[in-house]
């Protein structure tokens, strides 16, 4: 059986755009009841930037708050490997949340666009790019982020990819108690998180192998899974040992549909140091940013670091 995927016409950059749009404004609307934001203009705006094809998203100021910028190149980036994914699919089974049959390019790119622009939110909402004030207006680092030296760089990262995992999965807990639909599918549904995700990191991996402003795709792959499910267990108070297993699964199907890629990904896996992680935290900890966040979260890998990642 072939999915029968939707033209990619105006209507379907626009539907993309839309949607994209909303995946922000629902987490403005929600940072700005957090902290009390006061002013008319949102927290977090949204743009569809033009300029600069090759670009990734990124978040710069705006006034008083700030705006995340998605390029339109980055969005079709993505979308070319989410036609690749379900025309493989279209044969192999499917993912259970189309049935195998509907086109999920828009389910797709939803769940890759909403870790993105949480990643993006970390290093704000961690207090990157502010200064000791921790103030709105106080925005004196925001120019000097990438003078930045190596080591706080890289801890920036680990901190925006920790956030990320956090909010992802936090936000999932609290959905599979409330949708019907997620909790009828169980443990499928995490089968195509782990499928989709595995993809993902194998993309940035082949895009940037040897990235200058994110970490490594093996990096955050571990991050997003072992963090991840942490936080998982955290939020729902209990271990999720079949959604591990299946998230896993839908991460080996992957390999098979991706082939070398995906095993070299998989490869350097076992490179994911946790030296590196307790330096992060020395870092961060050391320049204050446990206390200097500019909107805490009930779990901070900075406070709570004896156990920070998910163990069967
Ligand atoms: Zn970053």
């Amino acid at each position: 059986m072939t999915i029968k995927l939707q033209d990619r016409n105006p209507e379907y950059w626009e539907k993309l755009f839309q949607m994209t749009a909303n995946v922000v404004k629902q987490m403005s609307d929600e940072f700005e009841r957090g902290v009390k934001w006061e002013y008319s203009v949102p927290l977090i705006d949204f743009k569809r930037e033009t300029s600069g094809i090759n670009r990734s998203p990124f978040i710069t100021r705006q006034g008083k708050g700030c705006i995340l910028c998605m390029p339109v190149g980055f969005l079709k980036w993505m979308d070319d490997f989410v036609i690749d994914m379900q025309e493989y699919l279209g044969s192999n089974n499917g993912f259970c949340v189309n049935n195998g049959k509907n086109d999920i390019s828009l389910w797709i790119l939803q769940n890759w666009i909403s870790w993105i622009t949480q990643h993006e939110l970390g290093h704000l909402f961690n207090g990157h790019y502010v200064g000791d004030t921790r103030e709105w207006d106080d925005w004196n680092k925001f120019e000097h982020f990438d003078t930045l030296n190596n080591d706080d760089r890289l801890s920036f990262e680990y901190d925006a990819d920790m956030y990320a995992a956090n909010s992802f999965f936090s936000g999932l807990a609290y959905a599979i108690n409330i949708d019907n639909r997620l909790k009828n599918w169980g443990e499928k549904y995490f089968n195509d998180l782990g499928f989709i995700f595995f993809v993902l990191f194998t993309i940035m991996e082949e895009r940037d192998p040897n990235p200058l402003l994110h970490l490594a795709a093996y990096d955050r792959l571990m991050i997003f899974l072992l963090r991840g499910f942490k936080i998982f267990e955290t939020t729902n108070n209990t271990k999720p040992v079949k959604e591990f297993k299946a998230f896993q699964l839908g991460m080996a199907r992957s390999v098979m549909a991706i082939g070398d890629q995906g095993k070299n990904l998989l490869d350097k896996v076992k490179n994911f140091n946790h030296d590196k992680i307790t330096q992060s935290i020395k870092v961060l900890v050391e320049n204050k940013y446990h206390i200097r966040r500019l909107y805490q979260m009930k779990s901070d890998w900075l406070r709570d670091t004896n156990a920070l990642f998910y163990k069967n």
